[in-house]
């Protein structure tokens, strides 16, 4: 795919003579074309949110969706008699995207000339354009994954969680542990590649190197009896995150060296990367083993040198460093620094439920 398009990340639907046929004041609103309702269940599976800009009631018109058995996909309504362009706005910076991943679709020239002066940067489609959207770059991604599919639930589960922090009244720390959170820790599989890359890619802030890997590095890496290519899940009683992280170890037989961490930004709140960390230097040091972390200074990954010294790295040397290549992208931005802990044990997260492997079994380099 030509990624020369920028992936559309929400579609915006009018609904009268657009998403249904007919007007709703009018003739009470008529069926969803096949094509329409084919769209919509392909746009959701593909992780493109969707939206509603509409010049109706809005309990009216929220109550025809119902009926129709589509509300669900919107997940941002804006239902109302204001200039659509300001609905766009609001559904845009609701979602905390740019306006140039954002379509509108609406059967109505005034109102996408409206749209398309005020925000020049969304891209605009009539009611005919309806049955080619799944065909065009706009709205295919390069790979549709586990997350993609369920982006539109964690999307929802993310709002009714910030609802409900909103509400609790009590500590942040009791508000973590009535999220019920659980991570689990695994082997990255090859299922896994396109997401593990993906997060390597996104991560720009929670990045410990700024290095990205692409699906054909770690593929190989996987196979390396010397390497561990491990992606880190969360969910809780609000439903899942998803991939949140991403770690790559080199098991050296006196150390290991952690060259990348990357973590969602979404899970900061939740003390994920700590978490993380914590539960690798408890498996070093159950294995006998020192820790030496990449870091590189990208201007905009200062928190997780924070977690890192917090964790209780250092730039103390140590003899265990002397047999580790100096690294392994001159070319990476920033300056390469390379962190040293000694392990001591760990007790469990007392936040969340962790769920993790032993990687005790030590391969020699
Ligand atoms: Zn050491």
């Amino acid at each position: 795919m030509d990624r020369s398009t920028a992936l559309v990340k929400c579609l915006v639907w009018d609904l009268d003579n657009t998403l249904w046929q007919g007007t709703l004041l009018e003739d009470g609103g008529g069926a969803l074309r096949d094509d329409v309702l084919r769209t919509v269940t392909a746009l959701d599976e593909r992780g493109v949110l969707q939206a509603v800009a509409s010049r109706n009631d809005h309990d009216h018109a929220w109550a025809r969706l119902e009926a129709l058995g589509v509300a669900e996909y919107f997940v941002v309504p804006r239902i109302g008699w204001g200039p659509k362009s300001a609905a766009v706005r609001e559904i845009a910076d609701e979602l905390g995207f740019a306006l140039g991943t954002i379509a509108f679709v609406d059967d109505q020239p005034a109102e996408r000339a409206e749209v398309a002066h005020h925000l020049p940067e969304v891209r605009c489609f009539t009611h005919d354009d309806v049955p080619g959207l799944l065909d065009l770059p706009d709205f295919t991604p390069d790979a549709v994954t586990e997350d993609s599919r369920r982006r539109r639930a964690m999307y929802q589960a993310g709002r009714r969680r910030t609802r409900a922090k909103e509400e609790f009244a009590g500590a942040d720390r009791d508000f973590l542990r009535s999220l019920e959170m659980r991570m689990g820790i695994r082997r990255a599989g090859p299922e896994d590649l396109t997401r593990v890359a993906e997060l390597t890619l996104r991560t720009s802030q929670m990045n410990a190197t700024g290095i990205h890997y692409p699906d054909a590095v770690l593929r190989e890496l996987l196979d390396d009896p010397a390497h561990e290519v491990l992606v880190a899940t969360m969910d809780d009683r609000f439903g899942a995150h998803g991939a949140i992280g991403v770690l790559l170890v080199e098991k050296h037989d006196r150390v290991w060296r952690l060259k990348l961490l990357a973590t969602s930004c979404r899970v900061v709140a939740f003390g994920a990367g700590a978490v993380i960390l914590t539960w690798l230097a408890d498996q070093a040091y159950r294995a006998g083993v020192h820790l030496a972390a990449d870091f590189r200074r990208t201007g905009r990954n200062r928190v997780m040198e924070v977690a890192y010294r917090f964790s209780g790295y250092t730039d103390d040397p140590c003899p265990c460093l002397d047999g580790i290549a100096a690294d392994d992208a001159p070319d990476a931005p920033g300056d390469g620094q390379r962190l040293h802990l000694l392990p001591a044990p760990q007790p469990p997260p007392a936040t969340m439920a962790l769920y993790a492997p032993e990687l005790m079994t030590v391969a020699v380099r």
